[in-house]
């Protein structure tokens, strides 16, 4: 096994609309699509397209999404022996979107409230034999300490996506992170400075760098990725493509980026191949399945 991934699922709702409705209004809409996502699932679906072996450790509902889940993991070969069923509804999000491709989205947490510490217990011997961990912020921060602690004990290295952005996050576990990467907005949240040019990028991402973290990744959309650590810090611009669909891009990138650094590649190189693996994503339509197998990455 290479990869455990300790996160969320959700069920995308997707609801295509002329307009958003009024206040008491019933508007029909000509067209809907159900999708699996939820954070932790996409970065394990994108690393077991490209070959890694993954553990998804996930709570899903006792209802028809939560087995849709687990049928979609089983699809795209993602061991499903962490993956308990809870007592709450399976995550869900339902999206509205408007002909603008403006969004409104409801996150609806579910199960993936009742992943707690212990629920990671019944699975550390599983854990145990990770190269990695990856983790998100979908489940309660507890949850997200108690795996950082884990990887800590057990000499695994820990990935952290701190999406979405919590304020509350401690600096003292991310610290303990052989790896942190937030987006642009989430660094802006997370250190409370400007980021809204690379330079200013730069200056918080050196803030959190001096604080300690060992080695900080900003992926910031169409402008690329900034890698920085004590020693070093390297910038790799977007590849130039017309994206249509950038949702779940950062997913997509982190799930690369965990597939090629497990296989032995340098963090650089592993953060060339996520740049071009998650600018594939975003000329195609869809979370999970705008996603490229490892055929289709090398391919293109
Ligand atoms: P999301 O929340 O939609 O999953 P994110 O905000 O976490 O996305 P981004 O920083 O937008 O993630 O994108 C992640 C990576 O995807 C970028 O660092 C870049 O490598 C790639 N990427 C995103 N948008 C584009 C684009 N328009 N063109 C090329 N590459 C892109």
């Amino acid at each position: 096994m290479d990869i455990a991934v300790i996160g969320s699922n959700m069920v995308d709702l997707i609801t295509y609309l002329e307009r958003m409705p009024e206040e008491g209004e019933t508007l029909e809409a000509p067209e809907f699509e159900m999708g699996c996502g939820g954070k932790g699932a996409n970065q394990a679906v994108a690393a077991s397209r490209l070959g890694s072996d993954i553990l998804m450790v996930t709570k899903v509902g006792n209802d028809l999404f939560g087995q849709n889940t687990i049928e979609n993991f089983k699809a795209n070969g993602v061991r499903i022996e962490g993956v308990e069923v809870g007592t709450k509804t399976s995550g869900a999000a339902p999206i509205f979107v408007d002909p603008n491709a403006k969004n409104r989205i409801i996150i609806i947490q579910g199960a993936n409230s009742e992943l707690v510490p212990e629920t990671l217990e019944n699975h550390r011997s599983r854990i145990k034999q990770a190269k990695l961990i990856v983790l998100q912020l979908e489940i309660p921060l507890e949850t997200v300490y108690h795996a950082i602690q884990m990887g800590e004990e057990l000499g695994i290295p820990v990935l952290l996506n701190p999406a979405p952005a919590n304020p509350e996050l401690d600096i003292a576990y991310v610290k303990k992170c052989t790896y942190f990467a937030p987006n642009e907005s989430e660094l802006g949240i997370l250190t409370g400075m400007p980021v809204k040019t690379v330079d200013e990028i730069k200056s918080a991402a050196v803030s959190l760098v001096h604080k300690g973290v060992q080695n900080l990744i900003v992926t910031m959309g169409d402008k690329g990725v900034l890698w920085m650590n004590a020693e070093k810090e390297v910038f790799i611009e977007a590849e130039k493509v017309k994206a249509v669909d950038t949702t779940g891009a950062g997913d997509s990138f982190i799930g690369c980026f965990a597939h090629f650094v497990t296989k032995g590649s340098p963090v650089e190189d592993a953060l060339q191949q996520a740049n071009r693996y998650a600018a594939q994503a975003v000329q195609r339509r869809g979370t999970q399945t705008s996603y490229p197998t490892l055929e289709e990455f090398r391919a293109n």
